[in-house]
């Protein structure tokens, strides 16, 4: 019987007492085939270190250390700390941190696996207070993560992965894209998880590209172009854009000329541009644009 059977679930959190935190996001996976599912989506084996995020009662993190080399798993409710010594305690090539992911200094961290040249992959079953925070985090962090497999609501997983030309297509697409490719493997229901949530979830593949799929001459500064972008999906490019550096006279020839430079229709909205139309569109601005704030 594994930790995510219901029975064996069941059983721990009565044992404990466990009462499930909202805050904390906490909804424990209950169905083996899908966690299997995850293992193979995510192709570990040997050879590969796992970071999970909120290891909950362990349902994951039991299929995780059977496949890795070795799993260390972040978890932020202390409650779950003793629950976990239960669970896992004779599993010797998983280590549990007490710590929240956002404030965890990652870098020293993985200096503790005892192979930390191997390639490490972020598998998880996310708490979807904080997703999007918690995958930037780690996307932006020095640390080369040759993927990640993780869940969360299906709605994010398909801003995610979006192309353009479509609705969820967005900043939140570019900031990912620009580092991984992102796909969406499969649906979980949302009957799969105690307590249920009220959405379906999706578990999303994402593997770090060899280089960022574009070059631009200032990141923060595309990134920020492309945010402004989409603040008023359906207002055009040229209202966001003045609307974000400003509507004088200057400003305003300056950004005309710098949507020429880019070959872009000022009457487009954001959600038509590629990646690279964003990444054209934030170098000319940065050439024509006298103020960048
Ligand atoms: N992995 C378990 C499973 O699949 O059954 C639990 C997943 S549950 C959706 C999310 C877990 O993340 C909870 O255990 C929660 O306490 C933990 N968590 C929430 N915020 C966190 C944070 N900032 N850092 C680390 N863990 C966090």
């Amino acid at each position: 019987m594994k930790i995510a059977d219901y029975r064996v679930t069941k059983a721990v959190l009565d044992r404990h007492g466990f009462t499930f935190k909202k805050s904390f996001g906490q909804n424990f996976l209950t169905d083996t085939n899908i966690l299997q599912k995850i293992v193979d989506t995510a192709e570990i084996d040997k050879q590969v270190n796992v970071i999970e995020i909120g290891p909950g009662i362990g349902a994951l993190t039991e299929f995780l250390a059977e496949h890795a080399a070795e799993v260390m798993a972040f978890e932020i409710d202390d409650r779950l700390i003793p629950i976990l010594a239960d669970t896992l305690g004779h599993v010797d090539n998983v280590t549990v941190v007490n710590e929240d992911i956002l404030q965890a200094d990652l870098q020293e961290r993985i200096k503790a696996f005892k192979n930390p040249d191997l390639p490490i992959k972020v598998v998880a079953n996310l708490p979807y207070y904080i997703t999007t925070p918690i995958l930037m985090h780690l996307i932006e962090s020095k640390i080369p993560f040759s993927e990640f497999v993780v869940m969360m609501q299906k709605e994010v997983a398909d801003r995610i992965s979006a192309q353009p030309k479509t609705k969820a297509y967005g900043s939140l697409s570019i900031a990912v894209q620009y580092y991984m490719t992102a796909k969406v493997a499969f649906i979980v229901p949302r009957t799969v998880f105690v307590p249920a949530p009220n959405v379906d979830s999706a578990i999303l593949k994402m593997v770090r590209r060899d280089q960022p799929l574009v070059t631009v001459k200032d990141e923060d500064f595309f990134f920020r172009v492309a945010k402004a972008s989409f603040v008023h999906r359906r207002k055009t490019l040229w209202n966001n854009l003045t609307n974000h550096f400003g509507k004088s006279d200057d400003i305003k020839a300056q950004l005309e000329q710098a949507l020429q430079v880019a070959n872009l229709a000022p009457n487009l909205r954001g959600e038509a541009l590629s990646i690279e139309d964003f990444a054209s569109l934030s170098d000319s601005l940065l050439m024509e644009l006298t103020v960048k704030d």
